[in-house]
Order: structure tokens, then C-alpha cells, then sequence
């Protein structure tokens, strides 16, 4: 059975899983997110699709909530669902996808939940080598069983996911969704800069612009942080706290491949 990945990612720590997960599924498209969100029509045309987002703010990253809405999902009949993270954990999410779900007759059947290196670094500062490499060890075990289960159109997920009480982190959810193109005023580049246009080139949703070759964010920033993170000076900075902070990328994940994430 044909599959779709679609893949939205910021530091790649998404794109490394559903990379992985796609050469091990037999005949699976991989799509990026970024990509395609903003055409007018979007429809999946495989019977099995995936969605493979990091967890922001305790749900759905705001362009995976949009894509979600629009997609037209009548031709697809197996869903799964894979959410990496690196802090908190909870169901949202899922719950959220499914309520999206609902409104086109479909449903969830899997879902599951991948621990990375943390890339959030206007929070947290990054996990130490040791640690991330002990993180992507036990990704590879995960993607192992969750290839297992998506195979051979398995659920895992029992009602009681979707009953649970959620309300508060969906709220907190929804206030990201509503203000978080509006996050990039924070943002800004110290004199080190070399105008290289990493910055611009990483940026998924192209919310950057070199202005008299200094880096302008125009708000409409998903908060995904690859600018941040790729920019090889390490000039860009949140507010102090990054000032601090160092900085991480998936390793396997490069500039070129945040650039085909959108071209
Ligand atoms: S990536 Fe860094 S050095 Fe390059 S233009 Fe952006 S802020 Fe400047
Ligand atoms: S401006 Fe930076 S944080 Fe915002 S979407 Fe673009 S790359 Fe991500």
C-alpha cells in the first residue's frame, strides 16, 4: 500500500525521523509541509498517510494545524501520527489531529511520540553530545517498532487518548497558534553578521529578508527556529536569553535540506 509522509521541520530533528521511516515503508512519498500549505487546493492521493511535526507549545505547530484543516483526505484511509519532542509530553496533539479528523469521516489509527535533542533554545539550552547521541540510539529503536505497526495498518491508540481532558493545553495551544507569527519581533542580529543569507535560505515559511544586507523578520515566523540555529556566526539572537544558549541542528540535517523543505 502506497504511503504519503508529509514533514514539517525546523532543526531537522522531524525530518531525520521521517527520512528514516520513509526508507523503511515500502513505496512512500515524502512531502514537505512547507512546500505546499499555501497552494489552493491540497489533496492526499496514497491510501496510507503520516504526519511527522515536532510538539510546539503543547500541540500542533501552527502551519501543521493549517495544513491539516485544508487538506482534502478522501482518497486516504490509514493515518498515523509521529510528534517528536524534547521537554513535556501530552497527548494534544493527537487529540487535535483528531478532532480535525472527525470532520472529514477519518480517523487516527496510530500515533507516537519520538524524544530528541532539544532545539528550543530561546528555553533551554541545548542537550550535552552524549545525551543527543543517546536520544537518536533510542530513535532508531522507535522508528523500528512504529515502521512494524504502520506496516501492517495497526492502532495503538485506544478511545481513552481521545477522552481525556485536555482543555487547558489546547488553550494554551490556540493562544501560540493565534500570536505566534508576531513572535519574531524578539528576534535580532548582532554586528557579526556577514550577511550570508543562511538565515533567509532556512527559513521555511521565507518570514526573513536581508534589508541593506542585515536580516528583517517580517511576522509571519512559525517559531521554528532553524534561523537561529543554522546561523553559522551564531549572531542571531532571542531576547537575552540566547545570548547564553547554544546551538543545535540535527547532524544529519543540513542547510540544503531545510532548502528543498520549501523549494
Ligand atoms: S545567517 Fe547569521 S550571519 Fe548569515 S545573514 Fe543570517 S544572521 Fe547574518
Ligand atoms: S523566522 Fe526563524 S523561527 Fe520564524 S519561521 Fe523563519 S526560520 Fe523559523
Amino acid at each position: 500500500m502506497k504511503t504519503t509522509i508529509y514533514y514539517f521541520t525546523g532543526t531537522g530533528n522531524s525530518l531525520k525521523i521521517a527520512k528514516s521511516l520513509s526508507e523503511k515503508l515500502d513505496d512512500c512519498d515524502l512531502i514537505a509541509i512547507a512546500k505546499i500549505w499555501e497552494e489552493d487546493y491540497l489533496a492526499s492521493s496514497t491510501e496510507k498517510v503520516g504526519f511527522v511535526f515536532p510538539l510546539y507549545y503543547a500541540g500542533l505547530p501552527k502551519i501543521v494545524y493549517d495544513f491539516l484543516q485544508k487538506i482534502e483526505l478522501s482518497k486516504s484511509n490509514y493515518f498515523f501520527a509521529v510528534v517528536t519532542y524534547a521537554g513535556d509530553i501530552n497527548t494534544t496533539p493527537l487529540q487535535q489531529i483528531q478532532s480535525i479528523l472527525d470532520a472529514k469521516s477519518k480517523t487516527l489509527s496510530a500515533g507516537f511520540y519520538i524524544l530528541m535533542p532539544n532545539n528550543y533554545i530561546i528555553g533551554y539550552d541545548v542537550h550535552s553530545e552524549a545525551r543527543q547521541k543517546d536520544y537518536f540510539e533510542e530513535a532508531i529503536k522507535k522508528i523500528e517498532i512504529i515502521h512494524k505497526i504502520v506496516e501492517k495498518n495497526e492502532s495503538n491508540l485506544g478511545k481513552e487518548i481521545f477522552e481525556k481532558h485536555r482543555i487547558k493545553s489546547e488553550k494554551f495551544n490556540k493562544d501560540f497558534r493565534d500570536n505566534v507569527y508576531a513572535y519574531d519581533k524578539s528576534f535580532y542580529v548582532e554586528d557579526t553578521c556577514t550577511s550570508c543569507g543562511i538565515c533567509v535560505k532556512v527559513c521555511p515559511v521565507n518570514n526573513i529578508k536581508l534589508e541593506d544586507g542585515i536580516p528583517q523578520w517580517h511576522h509571519k515566523c512559525q517559531q521554528c527556529l532553524a534561523c537561529i540555529n543554522f546561523c553559522p556566526e551564531k549572531c542571531i539572537q532571542f531576547g537575552k536569553k540566547t545570548i547564553k544558549t547554544q546551538r543545535y541542528h540535527h547532524p544529519e540535517i543540513n542547510v540544503k535540506d531545510l532548502i528543498n523543505q520549501k523549494n
